[in-house]
């Protein structure tokens, strides 16, 4: 049980705790225990486990696929994984709808471990599956989670277990697969780096300038920046979001996942109370600036050159 712990476990500082809704809070008052990991085995309380430690590396890779589709999808890299030459080892672990594809290593840098996990899924065409961990650094917050595996969902109310490329149980009773899952065999680092190394620089495209052909409609600049881009594609560039829009706010030190982007009303929002609005109001909180200074800066950004 502690070298199950051991492999999922970066931090024992925290933890994030589901509840009923799906959702975790982070509880921060009382450090984490092999006995509270015993007790998420057992179903009786259900962990997250989160993908960083506090130096922002990763022991493991979670890919996590949402749909059907993306699950063959992710079929498919674990057999081509599995299958290759170097025999690369990976964990399945099906849920509700998709599931997840589990990588273990020795601690990289988180940057190291996106970077890997990105390449593998542009290589599969699956742009929709996520990776764990979300962020290459920790900026705010702990960062993201993933349900540690072998617990009880609280959605469902099922334990989902581990299989092989056919489908069939990885071991007959979980007390065996949490045997396994304790000492797993892992990819080795020198394997991700060197495929790391392999992946091609991308091209260095400011994100924000796509003042192409568009004509950018408004009678004042404040108008005329917030009809250039969203608030969703504009706040994407400084906070990492899951699909539904959520993510740790940068204006406060949050765990709770207290940010959003509401796509239709086009604003942001912090449940904590750091606000919300249009992106000239991220601007500012974002930059520290004045109306007046945000609005220079986002017009040098967003706006074709005053001719
Ligand atoms: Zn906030």
């Amino acid at each position: 049980m502690t070298f199950y712990a051991e492999t999922f476990i970066n931090r024992w500082d925290r933890y994030p705790k589901q509840q009923p809704d799906g959702s975790y809070v982070a509880v921060q008052r009382t450090p984490l225990s092999y006995w509270l990991i015993a007790q998420h085995l057992l179903g009786r309380v259900t962990l997250g486990a989160y993908a960083l430690d506090t130096q922002s590396r990763a022991k493991w890779i979670c890919l996590d696929a949402d749909t059907p589709n993306d699950w063959s999808g992710l079929l498919r890299v674990a057999q081509n994984l599995l299958r290759s030459r170097d025999q690369i080892p990976c964990y399945l672990e099906p849920s509700r709808r998709g599931g997840h594809l589990w990588l273990f290593t020795n601690p990289i840098p988180g940057s190291v471990a996106r970077r890997f996990a990105k390449h593998l899924l542009t290589t599969h065409d699956l742009p929709q599956v996520e990776v764990y961990p979300k962020q290459a650094e920790l900026r705010t917050g702990p960062g993201s989670l993933v349900r540690l595996p072998l617990g009880v969902h609280l959605l469902d109310h099922k334990r989902h277990h581990f299989v092989t490329l056919e489908g069939t149980p990885l071991a007959p009773t979980i007390r065996e697969q949490i045997r396994i899952l304790a000492n797993p065999l892992r990819v080795p680092a020198g394997y991700i780096e060197q495929q790391v190394a392999a992946i091609p620089e991308p091209q260095q495209v400011s994100p924000t300038r796509r003042f192409q052909a568009r004509e950018i409609i408004g009678d004042t600049p404040s108008e005329r920046i917030k009809n250039s881009i969203s608030v969703l594609e504009f706040v994407s560039q400084y906070v990492d979001l899951d699909r539904n829009g959520r993510g740790y706010c940068p204006f406060h030190d949050d765990s709770h996942m207290s940010f959003g982007v509401n796509t239709e009303g086009n604003f942001w929002h912090c449940f904590a109370g750091c606000g919300g609005g249009s992106v000239i109001d991220f601007w500012m909180r974002w930059q520290q600036v004045e109306f007046t200074q945000a609005i220079k800066e986002l017009a040098a950004q967003l706006l074709p050159p005053i001719r």
